[in-house]
């Protein structure tokens, strides 16, 4: 294992030098809150803020997408032919991704590349980016990562992870994208002794340490399903939201959608936008008949396809990695922690139904 130290005198420079190879992503604050953006020329990620309000997935998997062209001129040869639309999948860079954020990829993945299915434009998109994480040292109160398979200073899904000791970046090389990155960068030169590695452990579990909020998971698996869909808090779990979608929209792990083609004149655009599970529209039916018509419904499915339907199909736990943005920005105060264990709990005797 490789560790580099990049001294900040040297980070601006080095990102100088990586916008002439990748096209570059960071969290920058625009009015009140930071997002992801790209950085134009000279810009440098503001890598002070704990965390964005919405998660970097858009990089990989835009809001709204063109997917395919198509002309409805019947004089042209092409017409109502589907068309490729052209995308930029360049190499780019997402230089201070939370590791949470970076794991969420790979759990998006098992649904957008699997041996059955694969989404060529989300696909094409994860393998030009490289992703160097910042580890957390200060976690939010409403990140739960550490029970929900994550961390502060978790690895998965990460080209490179910085570890912030002041003066300077301690870079831990994870892939050989990571060792590319930082070759363009120029930041490989100044490797650290052994000694660091033991500096980074502790300095993670300090950061864990401070993590208090939490899930359990561990009867997900073996719950019957049928019976967690009948299960009677879901009555009271529901009762207060009002499918604003803000949830599924600011967390990394989903990814519903929804496919529209758009015409203007005789051209047309295949669309691919977000959409979301919370919304009465997402299910409608042609027949008008919404199978899943009212809120209790639609909330259901969101915590049953977060920590049931997806822990069984995929077996690789959770579809939610504790990142907390659900939680922070619920208008309506509803934490998918205390769903979660709700689930888990169910059946068990320790079920509460109390606020
Ligand atoms: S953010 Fe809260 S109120 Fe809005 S849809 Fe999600 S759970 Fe319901
Ligand atoms: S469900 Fe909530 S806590 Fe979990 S990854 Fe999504 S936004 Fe983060």
């Amino acid at each position: 294992m490789k560790i580099f130290s990049i001294s900040k005198d040297n980070w601006s420079d080095g990102l100088g030098s990586l916008a002439e190879s990748y096209r570059l992503f960071g969290p920058v604050k625009e009015a009140e809150f930071h997002n992801f953006k790209e950085l134009e020329k000279g810009r440098t990620p503001d890598l002070n803020c704990l965390n964005t309000r919405l998660s970097p997935k858009s990089i990989i998997y835009p809001q709204s997408e063109a997917l395919l062209e198509y002309s409805l001129d019947e004089s042209r040869e092409d017409h109502h032919i589907m068309r490729e639309v052209d995308t930029d999948y360049s190499s780019r860079a997402i230089i201070g991704i939370r590791p949470c954020d970076a794991k969420a990829f790979l759990l998006v993945g098992h649904n957008f590349d699997t041996p059955e299915y694969k989404d060529p434009y989300w696909i094409r998109a994860y393998e030009a980016t490289t992703l160097v994480g910042l580890a957390c040292d200060s976690p939010c109160s409403s990140c739960f990562c550490t029970t929900a398979g994550c961390g502060p200073f978790h690895e998965e899904g990460l080209d490179v992870l910085l570890i912030d000791t002041g003066d300077a970046y301690l870079a831990k090389v994870l892939t050989d994208k990571g060792e590319k990155l930082l070759q363009a960068a120029g930041w490989n030169t100044s490797t650290v002794p052994e000694a660091a590695a033991q500096e980074i452990d502790t300095m993670k579990q300090e950061a864990e340490s401070k993590i208090s909020a939490s899930v359990t998971t561990d009867r997900l698996k073996q719950i019957d399903a049928t019976e967690l869909y009948n299960a009677p808090f879901w009555e009271e779990v529901s009762f207060s939201c009002i499918n604003c979608g803000t949830c599924t929209f600011v967390c990394p792990t989903c990814w519903c959608f929804d496919i529209q083609d758009e015409n203007r004149g005789k051209s047309g655009l295949r669309m691919r936008n977000w959409d979301s599970c919370m919304y009465p529209l997402f299910t409608m039916h042609g027949t008008g008949h919404n199978p899943r018509g009212t809120k209790l419904h639609r909330v259901r499915q969101r915590f049953m396809h977060k920590f049931k339907y997806y822990v069984d199909k995929y077996d690789v736990g959770i579809q939610c990695v504790g990142c907390g943005r659900c939680v922070r920005s619920c208008p309506v105060n509803i934490d998918i922690r205390r769903v979660c264990d709700l689930m888990n709990n169910y059946g068990s005797g320790e079920n509460t139904c109390a606020a």
